[in-house]
């Protein structure tokens, strides 16, 4: 799978702790601060591989996923760009970018402001069931929605096709207005988004008629999502984009699907492990036979090794769940059903042999 290989970047091992990842962070965070001459691009770069293997759901997701799970960005990554997630998306688990570097290094420079941040619509959560099978496997889903989009008439711009944008007369066209507020710290330069224009600087000549004038419009819309192979139950899959529309005024908002995964009469699961549990004979454990095994690839034979005791395990390897190193195993847990019902001559023959424990 493409993508950053975070581990390098932080130059720590797949199996450091959690304590080595947040030492090696703060050695390279100091030495690559721009604050002390270092570049920005690696001390962006440093603080987005920490940002996920510094926590250790979002590291147990990258070494699932791969850091495609994490690049909203879109490009080059198989989960952006073109899209399966459809719209402007990528997939992203995490939510944490850049602008929480500041909470980060707060207490180690003394500072690091939050910036303000931009208008956004809200985000919206949907629940989707997914067979045993879909959540191994990934498969595409089609989601009704009720929400607010992008107006399709004006592109989300807010002005009537054919006019032209003017620059907005209540703020000169800056897109804010800057007043002095008292704080606890002395008077205070605040900029706020000129209300008129929504902080765009310009207004349309002529209100879109469809939208009028928002740029967005509300209605059923369905969209397009492809759910990753290997998620699994109660995970969450954010597509950026997809929540409500505030047209021309921000960037929407995005949409999260929490995922929930129905059990299989045949399989559990445990991460990407896949198990099973077989029921053989007594006679097939003491001699040794084949058997057909049900896999999420189909029934595949299984031998059975002669003198196989109730409760071992056989090993499918590549059988499990797909993640970004390939595939998981399955395990077969093989149960030894000790016969109850034998006629004479069965007793007889069991009698003969005798088969007692010393
Ligand atoms: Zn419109
Ligand atoms: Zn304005």
């Amino acid at each position: 799978m493409s993508g950053k290989d975070f581990y390098k970047v932080l130059g720590v091992e797949k199996s450091a702790s959690q304590d080595d990842v947040k030492r090696a962070f703060r050695k390279l965070a100091h030495e690559h601060h721009p604050d002390k001459g270092g570049k920005e691009e690696k001390f962006k770069e440093i603080n987005e591989a920490y940002q996920v293997l510094g926590d250790e759901q979002k590291r147990k997701q990258y070494d699932q996923f791969g850091s495609a799970a994490f690049d909203g960005s879109g490009g080059g990554n198989p989960f952006g760009g073109g899209n399966p997630f459809g719209g402007a998306g990528g997939f992203d688990f995490s939510g944490a970018g850049f602008e929480d570097l500041g909470d980060i290094l707060g207490g180690m420079f003394g500072g690091g402001g939050r910036q303000q941040r931009e208008p956004k619509g809200e985000d919206l959560e949907v629940g989707i069931r997914l067979k045993f099978s879909e959540a191994v496997f990934g498969v595409e889903k089609e989601i009704p929605l009720t929400k607010h989009s992008k107006c399709p008439r004006c592109a989300g711009t807010a002005a009537e096709p054919g006019t032209k944008m003017k620059s907005c007369a209540t703020c000169d066209g800056k897109g804010f207005r800057v007043t002095m507020q008292r704080t606890m710290l002395g008077a205070m330069q605040m900029k706020t988004a000129c209300a008129e224009c929504h902080g765009r600087g310009e207004k349309p000549e002529k209100d879109c008629t469809e939208c009028h004038g928002k740029g967005a419009v509300h209605g059923r819309t369905t969209v397009r999502v492809d759910i990753p192979a290997g998620v699994d139950d109660c995970m969450s899959v954010r597509v950026r984009g997809e929540g409500e529309s505030i047209g021309a005024q921000g960037e929407p908002g995005d949409l999260y699907l929490r995922l929930r995964v129905e059990p299989d009469a045949r399989f559990t699961r445990d991460g990407f492990t896949i198990y099973v549990t077989k029921n053989i004979g007594f006679t097939q454990a003491a001699l040794g036979d084949t058997i057909d095994v049900d896999t999420v690839d189909g029934k595949v034979e299984v031998k059975i090794p002669q003198g196989t005791q109730s409760g071992d395990e056989l090993r499918l390897r590549g059988k499990g769940v797909p993640n970004n190193r390939g595939r998981g195993d399955q395990i077969v847990i093989v149960k030894v059903i000790t016969p109850t019902k034998l006629d004479k001559r069965m007793q007889e023959l069991l009698k003969e042999m005798n088969l007692r424990e010393k």
